[in-house]
């Protein structure tokens, strides 16, 4: 429902945690983080309930401080509001986390698939069956993130934004739309993405507009939008006008 990235320099847990706040206004019933720290390890928190289920539970075990970090808040479409349910959702040994708003029509045929490959799954979602997706095409691939994407938004029906980073990646998040809406915000030395502005005004006003059928990535120097194929496409740049 509520989806927020970061790249840069600072301790991401406390910006998508406010992110994800500022997000609440959408309603959900579930949130998450991932983030990874210094040594390239990823750590993740998943609750189901109010935001506050998941900043106690932060308190009282913390993650690692890490530089790099993807939240979200869901709204249950496929598997009901559980722990295990709530987003992220992890692939590639735990090395891969993946987050996702919206429904994956497909997704049944796609999880099929890679059960009789010898996959696993935790949850009943959707969302899982692209992010183990793209935990194989990432191996397919080399360890080319980005080379993964487009494998697997090539094969998603319906409408998604995801999210994705990668313990071998400290430093990038990489998105992808269809139906679905995400917004990049410019800062100095860092980056965010969010499924709406909300997600990152209080640290920037400048932000660039995904269009319809792209992939993003996010490092804290740069930012580098592709259509579906892997062609880089110009995004109109936007300045956020509202308070925050
Ligand atoms: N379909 C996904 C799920 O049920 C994502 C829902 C959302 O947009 O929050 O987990």
């Amino acid at each position: 429902c509520g989806i927020v990235g970061y790249v840069g320099p600072r301790d991401s847990q406390a910006i998508l945690l406010a992110g994800l706040s500022r997000l609440e206004y959408r309603g959900y019933d579930s949130a998450g983080i991932a983030v990874i720290d210094g040594d390239g390890d990823l750590g993740m928190r998943k609750r189901a309930g109010k935001l506050k289920m998941l900043r106690d539970d932060l308190e009282a075990h913390p993650l690692p401080d890490g530089t790099t970090g993807i939240g979200h808040t869901r709204w249950a479409t496929h598997g009901g509001p559980t722990d295990t349910n709530a987003h992220p959702h992890l692939a590639d040994d735990d090395k891969l986390a993946v987050i996702h708003n919206g429904i994956i029509e497909n997704f049944a045929e796609i999880k099929a698939d890679l059960l009789s490959e010898g996959y696993t799954f935790r949850s009943e979602t959707d969302t899982e069956a692209a992010a183990v997706l793209l935990g194989r095409e990432y191996r397919a691939a080399g360890g080319d993130l980005e080379a993964a994407f487009r494998a697997v938004v090539s094969r998603l029906e319906g409408a998604f934004t995801l999210l994705a980073m990668h313990e071998d990646h400290p430093g990038l998040v990489v998105g992808a739309r269809r139906n679905s809406p995400l917004v990049i915000g410019l800062g100095e030395g860092e980056n965010f993405l969010g499924s709406d502005v909300a997600a990152f005004v209080e640290h920037t006003r400048n932000a660039l507009a995904i269009g319809q059928d792209q992939i993003v990535s996010i490092t804290p120097s740069g930012v580098t939008v592709t259509d579906f194929f892997g062609d880089e496409v110009e995004v109109e740049p936007f300045e956020v006008l509202w308070d925050a």
